[in-house]
């Protein structure tokens, strides 16, 4: 058996990110991935100015294409008149299939192709399917991450869980302009078009499953109709819109509650659900996780659910989320 100080099971954004940092700061960190990188990933691949500060680059220094984002926000089906949109910005668009990839070349982490299937406590250490043991143990595996399962055995809040369908392409032809579709034919969430480098577009909508699940309509319907919307809008052409082949992925919103360390085992990124209750942003509270647990396993910090940031916008809409929240928090 192969014994680490450190084992981080899953080399998204969140595990890349946290082995950066214990490597930077002298540590033995493995990183284990059930895919090879680069690997699909499905994302709108909105990034924040906040994100690329934390992970410490400029659009500059990014070694693939990154667009800066315009972005045009609808209401109920209607543009607003202006470009409006409350983050503190700037917002960039990356594609995830190489974002993801050179951060985890970046972090110069040794990294294993193997899917975690059992993870056991054996006395002070973490032994993962036999064949592998670590002191500490940094669960990076996405929502189905398999070390939540075993050690964070508590189930989730399923009001919490959003649903999403997307699909990113080849379009040359796409708008510049992003754009964001609020509670647009009714669907409690939004739906977006993000251009990206090189010509690539992503289209998809994501929502609460509560709200399907209560309305009774279907995410395949809602993502059907957006896509024949944008055909009349001319963003999109009917040959393509017909051969688009949707694909979807759940991931949980922040609650207040449930715990992300237990011992030295940590539990970052989506695997925790920490993605802003406004927005659905994962990618930036997956780096603000990671960066708190390996600082608490340097001795440097403390990692605390609380620090991380809920919202993502800002301003007077922030400020009715967070009494939304509140609310919804001590009614649930
Ligand atoms: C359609 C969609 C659109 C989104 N759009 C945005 C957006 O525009 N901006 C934004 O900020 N957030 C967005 N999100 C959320 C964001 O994608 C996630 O929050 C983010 O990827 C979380 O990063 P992570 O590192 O925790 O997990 P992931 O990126 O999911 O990485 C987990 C890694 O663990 C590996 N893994 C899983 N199981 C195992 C196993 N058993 N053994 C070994 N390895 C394993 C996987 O292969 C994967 O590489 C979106 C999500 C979806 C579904």
């Amino acid at each position: 058996m192969r014994h680490v100080d450190t084992i981080i099971v899953g080399g998204g954004p969140a595990g890349s990110t946290c082995a950066r940092h214990l490597i930077e700061n002298g540590r033995e960190v493995l990183v284990l991935d059930k895919a090879v990188f680069p690997r699909l990933k499905l994302c709108a691949g909105w990034i924040t100015g906040k994100v690329m500060r934390d992970l410490a680059f400029t659009a500059e220094d990014y070694p693939h294409p990154i667009v800066k984002l315009d972005i045009r926000t609808h209401f109920f089906g209607l543009p607003l008149a202006f470009n409006w949109f409350p983050t503190p910005g700037p917002d960039y668009s990356i594609r995830r299939v190489e974002f993801d990839a050179w951060l985890l070349a970046r972090s110069g982490a040794e990294v294993i192709e193997h899917e975690v299937k059992s993870v056991v406590r054996e006395g002070e250490r973490f032994v993962i399917d036999g064949a592998y043991s670590c002191r500490y143990l940094i669960g990076a595996g996405g929502t189905m991450c398999p070390v939540r399962r075993a050690i964070f055995p508590e189930g989730r809040m399923k009001s919490r869980q959003i649903v999403t369908l997307e699909r990113e392409f080849e379009y040359p032809a796409r708008d510049e302009t992003c754009h964001l579709y609020f509670f647009r034919r009714g669907l409690v969430g939004y739906s977006w078009v993000v251009p990206k480098g090189n010509g690539f577009v992503n289209i998809g909508l994501g929502g609460k499953a509560k709200y399907f699940r209560k309305s009774g309509t279907k995410i395949h319907d809602h993502f059907r109709t957006f896509v024949d919307d944008l055909v009349r809008e001319k963003r999109l052409d009917a040959t393509t819109a017909a051969d688009l082949q949707e694909t979807g992925h759940p991931y949980f919103l922040y609650t207040v509650g449930g715990e992300v360390k237990r011992d030295n085992c940590f539990l970052i990124g989506d695997s925790a659900g920490l993605a802003s209750v406004d927005l659905g942003e994962g990618i930036g509270p997956a780096v603000e996780s990671a960066l708190m647990a390996a600082r608490e396993i340097m001795g440097t910090g403390e990692y605390r659910k609380q620090a991380i940031s809920v919202l993502s916008l800002r301003g007077m809409v922030a400020h009715l989320m967070r009494r939304a929240n509140r609310r919804h928090v001590a009614v649930g």
